[in-house]
């Protein structure tokens, strides 16, 4: 059987809009040949996070080291914390054949389109910015200033959902996992 195309997929949407459930279900269906980047960040973790798992949970001095060294894919401040991508883990994976899905927000994803043009990019995003706001605050994980932070950065992340090869509507969470998976088949796919 012929093996897949390795391919680094950006996936992309405002906070809230529920890009954690649409992957946790999306790496419990497809085979292993794509993996998740582990990002790291500054933010403190919520209950229930684990360190090495859904984030690496770092300092902004040890951020700001990895800034220096040059270690990050791309980064960004977003409400008030560093995030970014392990280059060195992202390479690797793509050189053993694997494709690489980063789950980052739009300042990072406008960085990595610009250095990997062949990225796949893929933006999701809420029936109305009423119900992303419902989910946001529903979600009971974020004080309100950081809420409005959000919201804030939301808006500017919907503006831009054309820079992206394909926008996902996050209706209903099945569906939008169905789609996911369509695409990831489709660019992976060895003619
Ligand atoms: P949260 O604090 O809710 O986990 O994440 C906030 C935002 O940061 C989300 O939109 C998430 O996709 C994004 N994010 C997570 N990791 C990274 C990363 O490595 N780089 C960038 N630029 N954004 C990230």
């Amino acid at each position: 059987m012929n093996k897949s195309k390795a391919k680094l997929i950006i996936f992309t949407g405002p906070s809230g809009v529920g890009k954690g459930t649409i992957l946790s279900d999306f790496f419990k269906k497809v085979d292993n040949n794509i993996v998740y980047s582990i990002s790291n960040t500054t933010r403190l973790p919520r209950d229930g996070e684990i360190n090495g798992m859904h984030y690496f949970f770092i300092s902004k001095d040890e951020f700001e080291k990895m800034i220096n060294e040059d270690a990050f894919l791309e980064y960004a401040c977003y409400s008030g914390n560093y995030y970014g991508t392990n280059k060195n883990f992202v390479m690797q994976k793509i050189k053993e054949g694997k494709s690489v899905l980063l789950e980052i927000e739009l300042k990072g994803a406008l960085q990595v389109m610009k250095k990997c043009p062949d990225a796949v990019t893929i933006f999701i995003k809420p029936p109305t910015f009423e119900e992303l706001e419902k989910r946001l605050r529903g979600r009971h994980s974020e004080s309100e200033e950081s809420i409005l932070k959000r919201l804030e950065s939301a808006k500017e992340e919907l503006n831009n959902a054309d820079k992206f090869h394909y926008v996902i509507e996050n209706d209903i969470v099945d569906k939008a996992v169905d789609e996911l998976i369509a695409i990831y088949n489709k660019e992976t796919r060895n003619e």
